[in-house]
């Protein structure tokens, strides 16, 4: 990332939206850094006011920008600051949206608190983890959080929004996709036991040496993940090309069970529905592990991941997803979804 003055406060300035993206594309814009939720909330409402479109960005890690950048105000949070609203059998936590995520996930973990310790190493900024209802290892967002303090834009003021009305499913919310609600900070209900939530993941659980539903001490459930992501380079490290993407590139495809493929995973979903493995359908639609070219390849270690292997534009990274996605389609009629915002490009 650059060494761009983007100070809380700082002035707005033109930036190279590459430097703020862990895809490492995306072009000039104009930038304001919101230090505060007043902050923000002021350069929000600033431009809506004059018709600017506005682009939020924390740590750039769940985006694809295009090469030709972003013509309008981009806002970046760094709105930081957590508070302790409750101490018991449970801690509730109030945490402002430019609070990096994996930092709290340390910090609540040292503290013997549970419920977030298997989101352990994803990248980006609290604001932004309801937004898909971040999830892995069989965990979720939505396991743990009470509310979400947005500024409305539609109806210009601060709200609180329940957990209910987040409308949370797989890697979605009402958030995502939409314009209306600006992140400003999120309440999250985490127990004070030290022991992790149930493991519901297999794999994790095998790396613990435990049953599904086992209960172990948070650091262990925290060190597991962190070792099962680092094996998939799903942990960013600045000097390994394996892991400058934006985590998994498609979703898991939701679709009726008789359209699974034969010997590809399913796994219950809603509505009489199953989930099956985007990595399944690519590796057998014939894109392995490393796929693509010396800019834009699929990770060496993790299929789904779509990786800039160093001066990759955000068009080589698009045409290298366009080919997977159709050729996975031509082969099985599954349509698979991005999972990172797309802006100002499309599959
Ligand atoms: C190596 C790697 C591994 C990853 N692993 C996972 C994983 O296991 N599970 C998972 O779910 N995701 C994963 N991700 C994706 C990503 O890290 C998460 O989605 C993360 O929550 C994005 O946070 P961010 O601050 O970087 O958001 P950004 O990329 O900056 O923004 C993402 C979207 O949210 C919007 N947004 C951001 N902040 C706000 C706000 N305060 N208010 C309103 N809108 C906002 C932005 O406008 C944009 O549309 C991974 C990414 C990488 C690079």
């Amino acid at each position: 990332m650059s060494s761009a003055d983007s100070r809380p406060g700082a002035a707005e300035r033109r930036v190279l939206l590459a430097d703020y993206t862990t895809m490492r594309v995306g072009g000039p814009a104009r930038m304001v850094t919101a230090g505060t939720s007043d902050e923000l909330i002021d350069a929000v409402r600033d431009a809506d006011r004059s018709g600017e479109p506005v682009l939020l960005i924390g740590g750039g890690s769940n985006l694809v920008i295009a090469d030709a950048g972003f013509d309008g105000t981009v806002v970046r949070i760094a709105s930081e600051g957590t508070e302790t609203i409750a101490d018991g059998a449970d801690v509730v936590l109030d945490v402002r949206a430019g609070e990096p995520w994996d930092a709290l996930v340390a910090r609540t973990v040292e503290e013997g608190l549970s419920g977030i310790e298997c989101l352990s190493g994803i990248p980006g900024l609290v604001g932004a983890t309801p937004i898909q209802n971040v999830g892995a290892y069989g965990a979720e967002t939505a396991d743990v959080l009470e509310s979400v303090e947005v500024f409305d834009r539609e109806a210009q003021r601060v709200r609180i929004l329940s957990a209910a009305d987040c409308g949370f499913g797989y890697r979605s919310s009402i958030f995502k996709h939409a314009h209306r609600y600006l992140v400003l900070g999120v309440r999250l209900r985490l127990a004070a036991d030290g022991r992790s939530a149930p493991v519901r993941y297999a794999e994790l659980a095998r790396t613990l040496g435990v049953q599904a539903g086992d209960r172990v001490p948070v650091a262990d459930a925290r060190a597991a993940v962190l070792h099962l992501r680092r094996s998939k380079g799903m942990v960013l490290d600045a000097d390994d090309p394996d892991t400058w993407s934006a985590g998994s590139f498609f979703t898991n495809p939701i679709v009726a069970p008789q359209a699974v493929p034969e010997g590809a995973p399913a796994y219950d979903a809603p509505d009489g529905l199953v989930k099956t493995s985007a990595a399944w359908l690519i590796e057998h639609a014939g894109y392995g592990k490393g796929y693509g070219n010396e800019r834009a390849a699929l990770s060496s270690k993790h299929t789904l991941a779509l990786t800039n292997r160093g001066g990759a534009s955000a068009d080589d990274l698009v045409a290298l997803a366009r080919e997977i996605r159709d050729g996975v389609y031509g082969k099985y009629a599954i349509e698979l979804q991005p999972e990172p915002l797309l802006i100002g490009c499309a599959l």
